[in-house]
């Protein structure tokens, strides 16, 4: 018998965690020594974990304590970690997961395998410990038992008497090195092809070749982070991008962006590359209405060098201040600012792993561009200069975009940015990712657009800023892909578990499902 457990994204906005049992027909199997008040798991049933992540909203914030984090069920029996990509709400808890004695290899995509302890080290140094030597130590541990599987291979992890097991990963689309997972699992007569889709990318998205079906799936575990929606295609938000940028352009104002540091980020750079390259020269008609409360000129400030340097950008004092309509302000005024060390390590991996590009962006590459690294983008790393970024910008009257995180405003530097930039209606607060429940990007989402307030850190903020959310540049598919997904494979699967969102995208799903494939049984496991 073949079973799947979820130890985790079953409810709510978890971080997912899944497991493949193969239980042999033996009986008497003795409960693990290590925990015995555990289920009664063993290496007679052997498993592995596909992800081992943490709750979403976590990202780069220090809420939970290591006793919420720790792995609370069996793993004597695991045989292998497989990791289908490397947020943090795949991978989150490795530290956790190795601190409880796991010791088999953790099986991921090449890109992947270059990313993980990148992404392990941050979260290890934010939530774990402080101590240089121990997480140097759990790192090494890390790059060890990693094992990079190239795209379509089929690798063995066990092969037993009575049971065997075999994974294949394919892409996913999501982020750079995501992959969906296809077991091929065999217990005694039992033989499935069970298939773990991880997060599944939007079709379009820039810089990733689109997910390709299944050939195959006998059972199907699915993510449904917008199961009950379908996103914009790309000119509509590329469009919308657009107007959004221009607003910062014909005021002065700040573009804030909440990232997630991988994937989203390099994306946002891509595009916006791409709107400098098309529309680098052209006039943008300025607008009288800028909202400095001193009635300064709205077009562009001297700024000052000291302050110019710290956050990269060339200082501009020599210009003359002119009426608002006397001097021509272009897209290639436009500054960008990616606020994270983090973000600017993952978009180095980005542009140095360009095999794994799609086929327009390696065009682009090829015609001469830089997508991800061009003229007018800063990088900020030391915290120093993020302070000093902040101030800067919340008084300069300079068009500029800002990348931070966490993605869902829930910590990280992006809650600076906001605390000093929210009151002042030249500015615009950009979403591009999905905003959880109860997080403080949902509530400035829900009531920013009525002129409402947001508590950060305990205070209360008004909301003058523009709100606007773009969809599609969240990496994940939307409704119709992930049905489209379900559809392609060539024989329907018999049973559909769906894992990774809210209850209601997962009910709205589960009922678009029930009709696509009727005759299979369609579960939210509980
Ligand atoms: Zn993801």
């Amino acid at each position: 018998m073949i079973q799947i457990l979820h130890h985790g994204a079953v409810n709510g906005v978890t971080g997912s965690c899944h497991e493949l049992r193969l239980l042999q027909a033996t009986k008497g199997a003795a409960p693990s020594a290590s925990a015995p008040t555990l289920l009664p798991a063993s290496n007679l049933h052997p498993g592995i974990l596909i992800d081992c992540g943490l709750f979403q909203g976590q990202e780069e914030s220090r809420g939970s304590s290591a006793e919420d984090l720790a792995i609370d069920f069996p793993i004597d029996h695991i045989r292998a970690l497989v990791v289908t990509h490397v947020h943090i709400d795949h991978v989150g808890r490795i530290p956790y997961l190795l601190a409880a004695g796991f010791d088999g290899p953790i099986i991921c995509s090449e890109p992947s395998a270059i990313m993980l302890p990148e992404i392990l080290e941050d979260a290890l140094k934010i939530g774990f410990t402080r101590d240089r030597a121990l997480i140097n130590r759990v790192l090494e541990l890390i790059r060890a038992r990693v094992v990079p599987l190239p795209y379509g291979r089929w690798h063995s992890v066990l092969e037993e008497e009575a049971v065997s097991l075999k994974v294949r990963l394919q892409r996913a689309g999501h982020i750079l090195g995501s992959a969906y997972v296809e077991c091929d699992a065999v217990s005694g007569s039992a033989a499935e092809r069970i298939v773990f889709s991880g997060d599944l990318g939007a079709p379009h998205s820039p810089l990733l070749p689109e997910p390709s079906p299944p050939e195959r799936a006998d059972r199907l575990v699915i993510e449904s982070t917008y199961g009950d929606k379908n996103h914009e295609d790309r000119e509509t938000r590329r469009y919308r991008l657009k107007a959004v940028l221009e607003h910062a352009l014909e005021d002065g104002g700040t573009v804030l962006i909440p990232a997630f540091s991988i994937g989203r980020t390099q994306e946002l750079l891509y595009e916006i590359e791409g709107l400098i390259a098309e529309f680098g020269d052209k006039e943008i008609p300025q607008a009288t209405k800028g909202s400095d409360p001193k009635g300064a000129d709205p077009t562009l400030l001297p700024a000052p060098s000291s302050k110019a340097g710290a956050i990269g950008v060339s200082p501009q004092g020599d210009r003359p201040r002119s009426g608002p309509r006397s001097k021509s302000l272009t897209w290639s005024n436009l500054e960008i600012v990616v606020d994270s060390p983090l973000a600017a390590e993952f978009t180095k991996i980005y542009r140095d792993l360009k095999p794994f590009w799609d086929e327009e962006a390696r065009a682009l590459v090829a015609a001469g561009r830089h997508p991800l690294s061009f003229e007018q983008l800063t990088v900020i790393n030391s915290h120093e200069d993020h302070l000093n970024a902040v101030e800067y910008l919340a008084k300069s009257h300079r068009p500029c975009v800002v990348i931070a995180g966490s993605g869902m405003c829930a910590g990280g530097r992006v809650v600076n940015y906001l605390k000093a930039m929210l009151g002042d209606a030249r500015n615009d607060v950009l979403f591009v990712g999905y905003q959880a429940a109860g997080t403080p990007g949902r509530n400035i989402l829900t009531y920013g657009p009525r002129g409402g307030w947001v508590e950060l850190d305990g205070e209360r903020y008004d909301i003058r800023a523009q709100v606007h959310t773009v969809g599609g540049y969240s990496a994940h598919a939307g409704q119709e892909d992930l049905l489209r997904f379900v559809e392609g494979i060539p024989q329907p699967p018999s049973e559909i578990r769906i894992v990774h969102g809210d209850d209601g995208a997962k009910r709205a799903l589960q009922a678009k499902l029930g009709k696509l494939v009727p005759l299979a049984e369609v579960k939210i496991p509980g």
